[in-house]
């Protein structure tokens, strides 16, 4: 029974290839290139990566469009073109200068390979970024298509681009009734790519040609051929694409099942050397107590997420994942008797604090962000027993207006009046817990803003600014 399955998906699969390889054998590129450039004169996209495209800014630009938008990066890619102009100023850089000045973007694995990239670059190409395919994909942080963008768009170089508008369009023009990420699939598609750019003899006659054309697919996938809704009255390629011929402009592309968000939640902290160290002053109290005997008692603890973390590398809050389901929606965290483990024994081994019973005060306010596949609750607090952040914590407004990305987090002043202080009863279900951090450092309020933090902690050391400072 499986294998007769098997063998009816292979014949399905093995008829919408040959479907596909037909239109694109029979395809009038010509005509289709010549539709299409006069599209691009009139609509096509201006950035300052494509008003300048060399090698080198075009390399950058691709990088920080990896999973980012290309608004997003606009806003970004000057600041950083300014403070690293070539490969050699990015190659001397240290890695939190990088980190420092790419805060904000998300996925810093991402500045990290850049900056690996570029020292290659110095070492082994002289500081110019190669130009040949094979140089460019060995680069760290560069796959097949980022390695097409950098030879077409830098250098004006035949080679072929498949991202997500590109993947779409081919998908489209084709009538391909295969799922876009399938190998069979991936095949048709990059065959596709090649085949819009004419061959190098033909070049001659077309300067900027390669660069154009893949500029124009992109920009019309994106602008044009949209995911939902295509505008095809406004489409240069209605005459040669099969989707419109057949009216299936709404079955393809066909995408794989998006992956599940986990939700999960993480409690921060803001914590000041005098809610450690303060042995009760003059006046008795613990924890910012009115007289306090310890030296720079409000500089506040940062820590440098652990390697294979969300954020590595950058500085945070101290933060701690709760494993325990029952506490996911509470507001009070004093009960959790596994956090209040870890936080103390953090504090006590890795920030060398005394002794001293420490659990979470009341929750200040939340942030909800999504990075990778989590979507996060962070809920955000002081020590029970030290000043609160708010000196009203009834109020409820909103702070930050973004919402729903790494480089993007919703912040809200006191958590959701849906949530409710969970019951202590249940069994934990308990993962292993992150490490909480590859370092620690007392840091002075007033150099908060010199730490690359990761874009919560940044919305985070705001929030407190703004209320304390
Ligand atoms: S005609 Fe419509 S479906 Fe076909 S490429 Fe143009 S916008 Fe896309």
């Amino acid at each position: 029974m499986q294998q007769t399955t098997k063998k009816t998906l292979d014949a399905e699969t093995n008829a919408a290839s040959t479907e596909a390889v037909n239109v694109l054998s029979a395809f009038d590129f010509e005509r289709a290139r010549t539709a299409l450039l006069r599209w691009f004169d009139a609509n096509g996209r201006t950035f300052p990566w494509r008003s300048e495209p060399t090698p080198y800014r075009v390399w950058v630009s691709e990088i920080m469009l990896q999973q980012t938008t290309t608004q997003t990066v606009e806003g970004y890619f000057s600041r950083f073109l300014d403070r690293f102009p070539n490969a050699t100023a990015l190659a001397e850089a240290d890695e939190a200068t990088v980190l420092k000045y790419w805060e904000g973007l998300g996925y810093y694995r991402r500045a990290r390979a850049l900056r690996s990239a570029a020292i290659e670059i110095v070492e082994r190409f002289g500081g110019d970024v190669p130009e040949r395919f094979e140089d460019v994909l060995s680069l760290p942080g560069v796959g097949r298509y980022c390695a097409g963008a950098i030879l077409s768009f830098g250098f004006d170089r035949r080679a072929p681009i498949l991202e997500a508008n590109t993947t779409r369009l081919h998908a489209r023009l084709l009538g391909l009734r295969l799922e876009t990420t399938t190998a069979a699939a991936q095949k048709i598609l990059w065959r596709a790519a090649e085949d819009w750019l004419p061959l190098d003899s033909e070049k001659r006659r077309k300067p900027n040609v390669y660069r154009r054309l893949n500029g124009a697919l992109t920009d019309l996938g994106r602008l044009v051929c949209s995911p939902t809704s295509p505008k095809c009255d406004a489409c240069p390629l209605t005459d040669f694409c099969e989707s419109w011929r057949r009216d299936y402009q709404d079955v393809v592309p066909v995408l794989k099942k998006k992956a599940e968000t986990i939700p999960r939640t993480d409690v921060a902290f803001w914590i000041e050397r005098r809610d450690l160290f303060d042995d009760g002053g003059n006046d008795g109290t613990r924890c910012g107590g009115s007289v306090c005997d310890v030296e720079n008692p409000s500089d506040v603890l940062l820590i440098r997420r652990p390697e294979n973390a969300l954020w590595a590398g950058l500085w945070d809050f101290p933060r701690f994942e709760i494993t325990n389901e029952a506490f996911r929606d509470a507001l009070d965290f004093a009960a959790d008797v596994e956090l209040c483990d870890r936080l103390q024994r953090f504090l006590e081994e890795e920030v060398g604090a005394p002794p001293f019973d420490r659990r979470p005060g009341a929750v200040a306010c939340t942030i909800k962000h999504a990075a990778t596949r989590f979507k996060i609750t962070l809920r955000f607090c002081r020590l029970a027993g030290a000043s609160p952040i708010l000196s009203s914590p009834k109020r409820e407004k909103t702070l930050f207006d973004e919402l729903g990305n790494d480089a993007a987090p919703q912040v809200s002043l006191l958590p959701s009046r849906r949530s409710k202080v969970a019951e202590k009863t249940r069994t934990p279900k308990t993962p292993e817990p992150e490490r909480v951090a590859a370092e620690v450092r007392w840091v002075p309020l007033a150099d908060l803003d010199a730490y690359p933090l990761s874009s919560p902690g940044r919305k985070l050391a705001r929030f407190v600014l703004k209320n304390v400072g």
